[in-house]
């Protein structure tokens, strides 16, 4: 099967995103709000996203994926989380995983799952945080043991989006408990809990609770139980070799952060649209606030850090396209554009004065959404470690 990755020309990247703008005011903006307001699935706009696309947005166009550059996948997560970032994460997480596979995995394994995941027909995320480790990625303790051609697999995961409308999940597990570093006995396995040929349910896995959150609504974020699963280590055993999953989880985990960035900046320039536009209408002391320069001031700094954070994730991403390790640059988008993504809402409230605070504007939905971001694909502490390490690494004395 060919995995031609030529990306799309300037004409081709606009009909794309044109498609995306398009759907977005037709079908997401009606709906996104009281969706979100009722923390429900978008189910419909799932099977538009199916259509558009979306599920094999970065998947190489051999296997029915779009092969998207990282630039124009970014600007789609841009928009969207204009609209509505919830959207986002059902087709990000589930492209991690699919990146894990054409990436590291086999040919066979290519073969089977990167069609399935480019349609849209099986979808997932990335397993990879426990009740007990999260920033602390090895010290997980799911365990999978090899019994003949199969994995069994024991634990629990937490926290994965995509748990329980998804069909599959990339499960980082120790197949080595003992190893030492530690990271050397950790494996990648892709753990269907459907079959996916039949599309029933697969025994020894289970989703624990739905989680309730703060924002990010409509997306699931819930627990994975798994309790002596079986599961075809040809298939599952991501490239064949076991020890090698921490490399994989992190190497996924650039694109993450740029799509993270991503949706920082639609965030923030949402925001910022919302405050520029309702500062021309508010009136106090007979002027339009945008008048008064404590407004001023706040639009200034809203619009210079969006800005600012734009052009970090188009150096990430421009970066990951040319083949480059960009743990630097993606962790300094997705730290800037995060943080940035968090003021911007905090301040287009301020603006916004009692109606930002209205679940009846979309102030307080980006408010909510923001901090998300601070947090999920690695914390903004570890990336400014991240980013200081990688500055003396690339900087010897
Ligand atoms: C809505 C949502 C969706 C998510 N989706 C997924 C998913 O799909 N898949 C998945 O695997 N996970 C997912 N996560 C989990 C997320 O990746 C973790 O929450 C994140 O990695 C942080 O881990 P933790 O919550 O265990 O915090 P901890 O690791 O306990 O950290 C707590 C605090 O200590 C700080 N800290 C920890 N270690 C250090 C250190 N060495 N130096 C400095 N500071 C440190 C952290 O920055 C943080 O401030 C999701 C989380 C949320 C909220």
């Amino acid at each position: 099967m060919t995995t031609d990755t030529a990306h799309l020309d300037a004409g081709d990247e606009q009909l794309v995103l044109d498609a995306i703008d398009k759907w977005l005011e037709q079908k997401v903006k009606p709906v996104a709000m009281e969706l979100e307001h009722d923390d429900e699935y978008p189910a419909e706009l799932v099977e538009d996203m199916k259509e558009l696309g979306l599920f094999g947005a970065l998947i190489a166009p051999g296997y029915g994926g779009l092969g998207l550059s990282a630039t124009t996948y970014a600007k789609i997560v841009t928009r969207i989380s204009e609209e509505w970032m919830s959207l986002t994460g059902i087709f990000n997480s589930h492209l991690m995983m699919a990146r894990i596979v054409e990436r590291y995995g086999t040919d066979t394994q290519k073969d089977y799952w990167l069609p399935r995941f480019a349609s849209g027909e099986l979808r997932g995320g990335l397993g990879l945080t426990e009740p007990d480790a999260g920033t602390d990625l090895q010290g997980i303790r799911t365990q999978a043991r090899r019994v003949g051609d199969q994995y069994i697999v024991n634990g629990t995961k937490t926290w994965i989006s995509n748990a329980i409308e998804g069909h599959c999940v990339a499960l980082l597990v120790k197949t080595d408990p003992e190893a030492q570093p530690r990271y050397k006995g950790m494996t990648m396995l892709i753990a269907p809990k459907i079959d996916p040929e039949t599309r029933q349910p697969l025994p020894g896995v289970r989703n624990g609770r739905k989680l309730e959150k703060l924002g990010y609504k409509g997306i699931d974020s819930g627990e994975f139980i798994f309790e002596d699963y079986a599961c075809d280590a040809a298939l599952s055993l991501v490239g064949g070799e076991e020890g090698q999953g921490f490399y994989m989880a992190t190497g996924g985990l650039e694109i993450g952060r740029i799509n993270i960035a991503a949706r920082g900046v639609g965030i923030a320039r949402r925001a910022l649209r919302e405050s520029v536009a309702y500062s021309q209408v508010r009136k106090t002391m007979g002027k339009p606030i945008c008048e008064h320069q404590a407004i001023q001031l706040k639009l200034g700094e809203m619009a210079a850090k969006t800005r600012a954070a734009e052009l970090l994730v188009a150096d990430a991403a421009s970066a990951y396209d040319r083949g480059e390790r960009v743990d630097l640059e993606a962790g300094m988008a997705k730290y800037f554009a995060s943080e940035t993504a968090a003021e911007v809402a905090f301040e287009a409230m301020r603006i916004h004065g009692a109606y930002g605070y209205s679940k009846e504007y979309p102030i307080e939905r980006l408010y909510r959404d923001a901090p998300l971001l601070c947090i999920g694909e690695g914390t903004n502490e570890m990336q400014r470690i991240i980013i200081a390490k990688q500055l003396v690494k690339r900087n010897p004395v």
